[in-house]
């Protein structure tokens, strides 16, 4: 299905949703039927599309979504809505803005509060509407990113009152090094939020994220909160992801041209072939999300596309909307021809590799230009 192309544009991004529902089985069955599989889809589904994945997983029995933003999870729930399952949990990582009460209550979205003067806010909005609203609380362990330091945790302990009124359902907290099993961070922080779980008796408790489910079944508690995994993200950075990929990215030639040896390709002349080279040229650039730092140079190869069973190394530096491969070694190329990006020969991982990233970025970058096909 072509989700928003009257015509065929010349970069093609597949996007499988059975694989994200897939891949939050995948996950749902390593945790166990104990332990509840929620769905993280912020920043648009990864860059893959929130309403559709969300849809999908909502449909294959996901009960809890992340958001990061109150705007997204208003998106959301207007989705969720349409397909009947408007009483899926939103929680909005990002927690509470100053002035987004009302908006959170009216689409029933549980703000992540992450320090006293949010859940206090909070607290006071349910009350002065009798109403008990949704929220969970963060305790920070260890990154000192979002959410309560530990006496801060301690402290909210110890005014009970507060956090009912505040309408806190879940305690959770997150990893900073789960990609890296042997850190020792991780044991701390498990630690810190072993000690802290008891504090709120009532209430649910998540710690692991994507990798933080790899790190072994006591870092599983009540519910984990899978992102990048769904989307065919690694579990560990620099390795080869286990999870089902998800997006595919192809670009057709609109160019094949000679270059002669000894001249340079490309911006800047960064890249001087030594032999005489077939180049292809490609509509999709840095402007497309296909980051610029893949580019090549004489003292650096990029990275690389596949064309009728070989690979096709990009020459010169990637431009806001064409980049070029040498397509010297595959004589039967020509304009028209698609040239895969990413998918079963040029994986994400690799990809994000040649740009110096991570496939986090590389999903979330996705560009808008791309003909979208969901499959
Ligand atoms: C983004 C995020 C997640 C999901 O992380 P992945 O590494 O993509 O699985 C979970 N929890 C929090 C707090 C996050 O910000």
């Amino acid at each position: 299905m072509t989700e928003d192309a009257p015509f065929p544009r010349p970069t093609r991004l597949t996007i499988d949703t059975a694989a994200i529902v897939a891949n939050r089985r995948t996950i749902a069955a390593r945790v166990g039927p104990g332990v509840e599989t929620a769905g993280v889809v912020k920043a648009d589904g990864y860059g893959t599309g929130a309403t559709a994945a969300a849809k999908a997983m909502a449909a294959d029995g996901c009960r809890t979504f992340f958001v990061a933003h109150v705007g997204e999870g208003v998106a959301l729930r207007a989705a969720l809505a349409e397909g009947g399952r408007d009483r899926a949990r939103i929680f909005v990582l990002n927690g509470l803005l100053p002035g987004t009460e009302t908006t959170l209550a009216e689409h029933g979205l549980a703000p992540v509060l992450g320090s006293f003067p949010e859940i206090e806010d909070w607290a006071a909005f349910g009350r002065e509407e009798g109403l008990a609203l949704p929220s969970a609380i963060h305790v920070d362990t260890g990154m000192n990113r979002h959410g309560l330091d530990l006496d801060e945790a301690r402290a909210l302990a110890d005014r009970p009152d507060l956090a009912a009124a505040a309408g806190a359902e879940l305690v959770m907290s997150h990893l900073a090094c789960a990609d890296e099993p042997g850190h020792p961070l991780n044991l701390r922080q498990l630690e810190r939020f072993r000690a802290i779980r008891p504090l709120f008796p009532g209430l649910s408790a998540s710690l692991a994220n994507s990798s933080g489910v790899h790190l072994g079944a006591e870092y599983h508690f009540d519910l984990v909160r899978p992102g990048v995994a769904l989307y065919g993200g690694a579990i560990r950075t620099g390795e080869a992801s286990p999870m089902r990929p998800v997006v595919g990215l192809e670009a057709t030639i609109l160019q094949v041209r000679d270059a002669r040896a000894g001249e340079s390709v490309g911006y800047g002349a960064r890249q001087t072939p030594k032999r005489a080279s077939r180049l292809a040229v490609l509509s999709v650039g840095y402007a497309d999300g296909f980051h610029r730092t893949a580019s090549s140079a004489d003292e650096r190869l990029g990275g690389r596309g596949f064309l009728h069973g070989r690979p096709v190394p990009i020459v010169g530096r990637i431009s806001m909307d064409l980049m070029m491969v040498d397509v010297t070694d595959v004589p039967q190329a020509a304009r028209g021809d698609v040239v895969e990006l990413i998918g079963p020969n040029v994986t994400l991982q690799e990809a994000a590799a040649a740009m110096g990233t991570i496939d986090y970025e590389v999903l979330t970058s996705l560009g808008r230009r791309y003909e979208r096909i969901r499959r």
